[in-house]
């Protein structure tokens, strides 16, 4: 994510910050990629503490896509919803330098159905996925302990709400570029063929979790075409954000170029050399606090492949024709 400031008084403003230091009310303006002291209250901004600019409606542009949102006076849904949907507003902007649902991109959007397990009734079962450009997100695991119970028991390295909602928009990309010339015979020449049986495919995976594989970036990417897909896109997201963070704190080291600008970058040889060395030197920070690695995969040629797919398409999908 690259730095913001705050327009008065330069002081650096946090991406989700409501004031600065300085006195001033922080908005995020989404149009145009800058932090502004003046907007319209985005009708989240006092209950969930949303600090982007609202638009037509009340609502911000992200938070104006999410078309269900939990019962907000039940157990602690207030905080899990603020929480995702500040994981999403990340997510989306970071998508938004490829042009994905900026104001340039006359496609459509996806819907977000926020829902919480507590329902203040009888506890819901909730299963995270898309379908048909609706985008099921469970905010229950924006509380840090359930999450991290789940990783252990489904045996996951890395999860996030960041990694959810890139994860889920994966499978809705999918669904915008599949009608472009050539995508999809690409597509099955890198990742298989996506119509195979998709229920009787995540089945298997449940009844037999595969562990890693050289050819696929996580177990689960081997359940089927389309979740490979999502975790190779959700994996060159990460990528890519943490690199920008890395080169927006002004850090250099040897082999990332000054001026590097990762989102821009179009080589995908390029950004994942880089992207892997600003990993392992973070790693090596992290290990001298004992915590767990920043990212803790290897990107082997296979992967590397199908990761470079990936960019190709989302970062052009703008100039693909239908
Ligand atoms: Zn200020
Ligand atoms: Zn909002
Ligand atoms: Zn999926």
């Amino acid at each position: 994510m690259q730095r913001f400031a705050c327009p008065t008084c330069g002081r650096r403003a946090y991406f989700h910050n409501l004031t600065c230091a300085c006195g001033h009310a922080l908005y995020f303006d989404a149009a145009r990629m800058v932090m502004r002291n003046e907007g319209a209250d985005c009708g989240n901004r006092a209950p969930i503490g949303c600090n982007w600019i609202g638009e037509a409606g009340g609502l911000c542009r992200s938070c104006a896509m999410s078309r269900v949102v939990p019962v907000l006076n039940v157990g602690n849904n207030i905080q899990l919803l603020g929480r995702a949907e500040r994981a999403k507003r990340w997510v989306l902007t970071n998508i938004a330098n490829w042009h994905w649902f900026s104001d340039d991109d006359p496609g459509p959007r996806p819907r977000f159905l926020m829902l919480s397990e507590e329902t203040g009734g009888r506890a819901e079962q909730i299963t995270m996925g898309h379908l048909a450009g609706e985008i099921t997100i469970n905010v229950t695991e924006a509380d840090a302990l359930i999450r991290l119970q789940r990783r252990q028991e489904l045996g996951e390295q890395y999860r996030s709400m960041v990694g959810h909602f890139r994860h889920e928009l994966a499978h809705f990309f999918f669904d915008r570029l599949a009608p472009k010339a050539g995508f999809l015979a690409a597509f099955r020449d890198c990742f298989g063929d996506e119509r195979a049986d998709y229920s009787a495919a995540l089945q298997r995976y449940y009844q037999s979790p595969p562990v890693s594989s050289h050819d696929f970036i996580t177990p689960y990417a081997r359940s089927h075409p389309h979740e490979d897909w999502a975790e190779t896109v959700a994996h060159l997201l990460h990528l890519v954000d943490f690199t920008d963070s890395f080169v927006s704190t002004g850090l250099t080291m040897p082999g990332v170029p000054t001026g590097f600008a990762p989102y821009a970058e179009t080589d995908t040889d390029r950004l994942l050399d880089i992207a892997t060395r600003v990993a392992i030197a973070i790693n090596d920070i992290n290990r001298a606090l004992d915590n767990e690695d920043l990212y803790p995969f290897v990107l082997t040629p296979p992967i590397r492949r199908k990761i470079g797919f990936a960019h190709g398409w989302m970062t052009a999908h703008l100039s693909q024709r239908a």
